[in-house]
């Protein structure tokens, strides 16, 4: 047996050998690699300064002549195509994702993520078949079903195609395993609506039926009910159904002050709405319920009292809606007619509240003066409710 010593000097040419072998083996992959690197980055560079010189179309051709190098520049090219389509730059977006995916050796993945940028810029530049095909397609692919669903939504409603948005709310329900149940109670309650415009007052009913089938607690549902009721001289059944409304939200006091003293008007039944009233304010002492109150009393001939009514009110609070009421009852009182700067005062109040906002959405705060359903500014359902005040300084508005 030799001695260690002589081991390693018989080794030595043998390590030597596999060294050198094993250098230039990592030699020529280093120089392949370069090479590639070099054209690589050589286009890379060619391309941003088209980018940087606004010529985007050189700049999409020399990156997708990248990817017949490497595959892995296809997250770069998704990257470019979402730049140019948050830049507004549609078009060129477009050829991007559809170069992209007219490329052979794409895997199933890649090709469904530039199909579903591609259904993105159809969206955003509205050509609302191709992006709802192509959404409807990858929906079916676990990867994009989610986001693809959620699109299509938004498709739906944006074509009022309330029927097609109650199915893939369904969806979405089943895939996220969330209640979809108070949006699809609004889509109904758009099919309502779109019936009684339609003259079809039975399909109206039978669609706002369904909205509280599907969630009993949809005030919307009764708040439309009774105002149908009400143009069809449907009174008692209006009143019934606006009772309901504040029973399931008495935020919505405002939206039914005027359409229950139109109904008892048409009943003639002064006390009717007196009580109506007296058991309104039982559930909420917000200022339009005191408002209906006093305006109750009005109708019944008794200003005195509508006045006393307001004026204990404003004592324990302040409200400008209520105090634009007292001075307006106040001015029409003949004994007690309001002096100049009282009356400038009543008029230039009047002036606020007809401009200043009166609903709000409880989820971004967009203020209008109208009771969007969904809201313009966040496009979430049933978020938009009766402000208990005016706010003159508010500056947003829709
Ligand atoms: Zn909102």
């Amino acid at each position: 047996m030799p001695e260690p010593i002589v081991w390693l000097v018989l080794l030595l040419p043998i390590a030597a050998a596999s060294g050198w072998w094993a250098r230039a083996r990592a030699e020529r992959d280093l120089d392949k690699h370069n090479r590639i690197s070099r054209t690589v980055s050589r286009d890379y560079a060619s391309g941003i300064t088209h980018l940087v010189n606004d010529d985007a179309d050189r700049a999409i051709e020399t990156f997708s002549r990248l990817l017949a190098i490497d595959d892995d520049t296809i997250e770069t090219h998704l990257a470019l195509g979402n730049l140019f389509r948050r830049q507004g730059e549609i078009d060129r977006a477009l050829r991007l994702h559809q170069n992209l995916i007219a490329r052979p050796q794409l895997s199933l993945g890649q090709r469904n993520q530039a199909r579903f940028e591609l259904a993105c810029d159809y969206l955003r530049a509205g050509v609302l078949d191709r992006a709802e095909r192509l959404f409807d397609e990858l929906a079916g692919e676990q990867a994009h079903a989610g986001a693809s669903l959620t699109r299509l939504l938004g498709i739906h409603e944006q074509t009022r195609e309330w029927n097609a948005a109650i199915d893939i709310a369904r969806r979405i329900a089943r895939l996220d395993e969330v209640s979809m149940d108070r949006v699809v109670a609004q889509y109904h309650c758009e099919r309502a609506g779109d019936a009684f415009d339609a003259g079809d007052v039975t399909g109206a009913f039978a669609a706002l039926r369904e909205a509280e089938r599907v969630s009993p607690s949809c005030a919307r549902a009764n708040l439309m009910r009774g105002r149908y009721q009400l143009s069809v001289e449907a009174y008692d059944e209006a009143i019934r159904a606006f009772r309901r409304v504040i029973v399931q939200d008495s935020r919505l006091i405002m939206e039914i002050v005027e359409p229950v003293i139109s109904a008892c008007r048409g009943l003639g039944d002064i006390d009717g709405l007196l009580r109506f009233f007296d058991q309104m304010l039982a559930r909420t002492d917000a200022a339009p319920a005191h408002i209906g109150r006093a305006k109750s009393l009005y109708e019944a001939g008794r200003l005195d009292e509508a006045i006393a009514h307001l004026s204990r009110y404003l004592q324990g609070q302040a409200n400008w809606l209520a105090f634009h009421t007292l001075l307006e009852y106040s001015a029409a009182h003949g004994r007690t007619r309001l002096n100049g700067p009282l009356d400038s005062l009543r008029q230039a109040l009047g002036q606020i509240i007809r401009q200043a906002p009166t609903h709000a959405c409880d989820g971004c705060g967009f203020s209008s003066r109208y009771l969007h359903w969904q809201c313009p500014s966040c496009r979430r359902w049933d978020t938009i409710r009766p402000l208990a005040d005016i706010a003159p300084a508010t500056t947003r508005s829709g």
